[in-house]
């Protein structure tokens, strides 16, 4: 059966229409989940079939940190909310949130084994640092000039994408930008060790600690290749580290993917539709799933 919840920009895969507001739908279908920011509220939607279902809130925290608002005619039996529902209906449903809190909200008819849940986080907002560098030119060539206001408009929309899971992406310091005339590094800047080095060596003091680096160049490339090198060198960041090289020429959605790999999220197989997969075509929106919102959240409570 399909997920009776939905969310206005989201469809039942998850595909977005509206910038991504962390509502994703879980494996089976049937289960959603929906991150909503402390102070905000979050528009969903509820649908059922030909049956009568009730619709149970459960506070799984025992913090009262989210307010649910539906419609309907509730009964409350210790900590479990319960609305009733007529049949064929499609209710509202907001959810705010007051302060951290978890909160799973079970649908059931009688008959069905099926209980389709949505599993609800609030969390307050939480702060991660970044710091960003432009490789204008090495001492040999010349590059390619980039635009301040393409690359401020990028920014905004990689701090639109983490806003869903309530990060707030604050850049340190301005722009660097980075001539280095120390060695040839030719047409093509490499990201191994030693050239990588280098480079990291141009990143100022500030860039240190937990601070993420994004790097901005053009031809990047890792060595050794590889195999699908192809489909790999429009960005390149060590797991949890804090350097993420991204090729000027694919740079609209790397830099979040780059970021998430700086926030310890791993990559996903083709077919998955969260920035974590790598050959991801270029969208409008850039979603997030439950999983990497929390782990997000877990890694940017360390960092901040
Ligand atoms: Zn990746």
């Amino acid at each position: 059966m399909p997920s009776p919840f939905s969310t206005k920009g989201c469809d039942a895969n998850g595909r977005w229409s509206r910038p991504p507001d962390g509502f994703s739908y879980l494996w089976p279908a049937q289960n959603a989940y929906q991150f909503v920011p402390v102070g905000q509220s979050r528009a969903l939607s509820l649908k059922t079939d030909h049956r009568p279902w009730t619709l149970t809130a459960v506070d799984l925290t025992m913090s009262g940190g989210i307010d649910v608002r539906l419609n309907a005619r509730k009964t409350v039996i210790g900590p479990f909310q319960t609305y009733v529902l007529e049949p064929g209906m499609k209710y509202p449903l907001d959810l705010t949130g007051n302060a951290e809190a978890a909160l799973a909200l079970v649908m059931s008819t009688p008959g069905e084994a099926d209980k389709p849940l949505l599993y609800a986080h609030a969390g307050g907002t939480l702060t991660v640092h970044y710091a960003v560098n432009v490789i204008l030119r090495d001492c040999s060539q010349t590059l390619e000039q980039y635009s301040r206001s393409e690359l401020l408009t990028l920014l905004r929309e990689v701090e639109t994408s983490y806003a869903q899971a309530n990060i707030r992406l604050v850049r340190v310091g301005p722009i660097h930008l980075l001539e280095l005339k120390t060695m040839s590094l030719g047409p093509q800047i490499i990201t191994d060790s030693r050239h990588g080095d280098l480079i990291r060596d141009h990143i100022t003091a500030s860039g240190r600690g937990h601070l993420k680096n994004l790097v901005y160049g053009w031809d990047f490339e890792s060595e050794p290749k590889p195999p699908n090198a192809a489909n790999l060198s429009s960005g390149l960041t060590e797991f949890g580290g804090n350097v993420c090289f991204i090729d000027w020429g694919n740079r609209s959605m790397v830099t979040a993917h780059e970021l998430g790999h700086a926030l310890r999220l791993i990559d996903r197989p083709r077919g998955d539709i969260t920035i974590m997969q790598p050959q991801r075509s270029s969208a409008p929106f850039i979603p997030f799933d439950y999983a990497q919102i929390e782990v997000l959240r877990m890694v940017a409570k360390q960092v901040a």
